[in-house]
């Protein structure tokens, strides 16, 4: 179809496969990314198989470069369709070391990241008769290993910001969902230069009710079904991708 779609985070790992899938359905992809190798190098495979796709440097934690990645996909494509915000980033360190500027850094792309990206996209969804956004928050909004604090907080502030925006946007036409992936393989869809072969033990897998770790294709696809007509009715919602990991009991 002729869906325009940005992805934040579109050079590698999950947001890659999400730019490649939508693709392949006939979109025109707009990759934001703070990496411009990743990025021009996912643009001109795309281009090579025939698709049509823009990489517009962004850093989503910057107004200045928001601003920019909105106006240069409308001067390209004219509307904005579809808006997936993926960029995200870890955080380093415990609360016993980590200085306060690494909690802004990791809250102020994950989350006001995504705020800024979704307004400054929403009006053109507005004014374009409606859209689809999809934020990609993560099982971490719900549960925790030690010294996640500003990642995991990040992702909780991702699952209320998709139903307040959800509520805002809804009778402009603008549906907004979050997606909780579990555990992703990402090392297949790395940049070239960083590509490696996952090194996964049956362990991995086998602790996984579904009986496998996730693959950047089960988060691209369940992105397809949200922006779907099938999926019209759904919205304000999060939608869990992780093999089952979050609802399995673990006392032994
Ligand atoms: P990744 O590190 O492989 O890719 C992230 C991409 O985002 C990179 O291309 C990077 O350059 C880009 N990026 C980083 N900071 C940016 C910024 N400020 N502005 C624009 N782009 C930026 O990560 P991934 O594993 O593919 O994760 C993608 C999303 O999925 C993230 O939001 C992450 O939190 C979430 N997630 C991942 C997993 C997993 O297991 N891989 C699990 C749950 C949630």
């Amino acid at each position: 179809n002729d869906k325009v779609v940005i992805v934040t985070g579109g050079g590698q790992g999950i947001g890659r496969c999400i730019v490649q899938t939508f693709a392949d359905k006939g979109a025109k992809v707009v990759i934001a990314d703070i990496d411009d190798e990743a990025g021009i190098e996912n643009e001109e495979y795309i281009k090579s198989k025939g698709g049509d796709s823009l990489f517009v440097h962004t850093d989503v934690s910057l107004e200045k470069d928001v601003g920019n990645l909105v106006d240069k996909t409308i001067k390209t494509y004219g509307k904005i369709d579809i808006l997936i915000n993926n960029a995200g980033v870890g955080a380093r360190g415990t609360i016993y070391t980590r200085p306060m500027e690494e909690w802004d850094r990791v809250i102020n792309v994950n989350l006001r990241g995504t705020y800024m990206c979704s307004k400054y996209v929403a009006p053109h969804m507005r004014d374009n008769g409606g859209g689809v956004i999809i934020n990609i928050a993560s099982t971490r909004a719900f549960m925790s290993e030690p010294h996640t604090e500003p990642y995991s907080a990040s992702k909780g502030g991702i699952i209320a910001l998709t139903h307040s925006l959800a509520i805002s946007l809804g009778y402009d036409k603008i549906r907004v969902n979050s997606i909780s992936p579990g555990w992703i393989e990402v090392s297949e869809w790395k940049k070239s230069r960083e590509a490696k072969k996952p090194q996964l033990t049956e362990e991995d897998h086998l602790q996984h009710p579904a009986g496998r770790v996730g693959k950047p294709e089960d988060v691209a696809n369940a992105c397809l079904f949200l922006c779907s007509e099938e999926a019209s009715f759904i919205t304000g919602a999060n939608l869990i991708v992780d093999g089952g990991m979050t609802v399995k009991m673990i006392y032994v």
